[in-house]
């Protein structure tokens, strides 16, 4: 057992303490501005498998190497293509993951056995003053229990991984609370793996042509980042996806059963007055709706509801990673 302690207003002194861990090969969470992120000595073979350890993670889903500068991109990727030039100058640091070719130095279980590597220069202050104090690539995925919605909060963390882990440094809040986007830039047009805080238009504007992973539009196809074939995000309770043509079916059961939670906009939670509810923020601000989802997940964890009804967002924009996610952690879908 590790007594795990939690850094709340991290000094200089502080990061150096947590970059001198890393470097013993030993696990730090840390924030960035979309989730906390679980960090290891990306070089370091043994310190990256602790990850999967703690994590219960499965072995074939490979981390996202975090850089706190774009010269230390080329630590990591043999090759930058043009499109990811133009990503990095237009959205780095920011929640923006991009799959590139690796150096052979990286350590095939970062990477789960692909050639290729994820890699992602956070924009959290606290975030870079860690890598940077660590002097290394930080190889990290999500600071949670696998099958877990991933923490946004230290707290979050804490509930997942204490005694696991020596350090959590305390950011606060994440400002975006759902996972970067993954653009793959290794394919002939880049192919979003997975949605995010910087959309498809965003990419569009940049790119002028980009594609979606078929398995983002149909279950059945396989992901090409092999994280997302997992059901991921799942709370403990069943949950249920509805919208404002589904309200009745909602308006019953919650009338009628007792241990049932929802998830839904203040609009909406206005007209269902329901015992055990989370409000996820206005159904027009969809920045408020994503940093508010996982922490609503979790909060139905405990309250052990036996079934979660979540109302559904529009599909565009920052909606479309919102959806994603609701329905991964939906169990009538993935
Ligand atoms: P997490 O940060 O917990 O969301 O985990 C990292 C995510 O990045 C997982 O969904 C991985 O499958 C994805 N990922 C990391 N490296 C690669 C890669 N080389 N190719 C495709 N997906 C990747
Ligand atoms: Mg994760």
């Amino acid at each position: 057992m590790i007594e795990t302690r939690i850094l709340k207003n991290p000094t200089a002194e502080d990061f150096s303490v947590a970059g001198d861990l890393i470097r013993e090969g030993k696990l730090v969470a840390f924030p960035t501005e979309t989730v906390y992120g679980l960090g290891a000595d990306g070089f370091n073979a043994k310190a990256c498998d602790k990850i999967f350890a703690v994590k219960e993670r499965p072995a074939d889903n490979p981390l996202i190497e975090h850089v706190c500068s774009l010269e230390m991109v080329d630590r990591v990727a043999r090759e930058i293509p043009l499109a990811a030039e133009k990503l990095f100058a237009a959205f780095s640091p920011g929640p923006l993951t991009l799959i590139l070719k690796k150096r052979p130095e990286i350590p095939s279980e970062v990477t789960a056995g692909l050639d290729t590597v994820g890699v992602r220069f956070p924009d959290h202050d606290f975030a870079r003053a860690f890598i940077k104090a660590a002097d290394t690539p930080i190889a990290a995925p999500s600071a949670n229990i696998s099958g877990r919605p991933s923490p946004t909060t230290a707290q979050a963390v804490f509930e997942d991984l204490h005694n696991k882990i020596p350090m959590i440094i305390d950011g606060g809040d994440c400002n975006f609370g759902l996972e970067s986007t993954i653009v793959d830039c290794t394919s002939e047009i880049p192919t979003i793996l997975r949605p995010g805080a910087i959309t498809r238009e965003m990419l569009v504007e940049i790119l002028g042509e980009v594609q979606i992973d078929s398995a983002l539009k149909d279950s059945d196809a396989v992901p090409k980042a092999p994280g997302m074939k997992y059901r991921h995000y799942a709370p403990r309770a069943a949950l249920k996806l509805f919208n404002q043509d589904s309200l009745d079916e909602v308006i019953f059961t919650v009338k009628n059963f007792n241990r049932v939670g929802l998830l839904a906009s203040s609009e909406t939670l206005e007209k269902i007055p329901a015992k055990i509810s989370f409000n996820y923020g206005s159904r027009h601000d969809l920045r408020s709706i994503a940093a508010n989802l996982y922490e609503g997940l979790r909060f139905f964890d405990d309250q052990e509801v036996d079934l979660i009804f979540a109302e559904e967002t529009v599909e565009t924009g920052l909606g479309f990673a919102i959806m994603n996610r609701l329905r991964k952690a939906s169990s009538n879908d993935f």
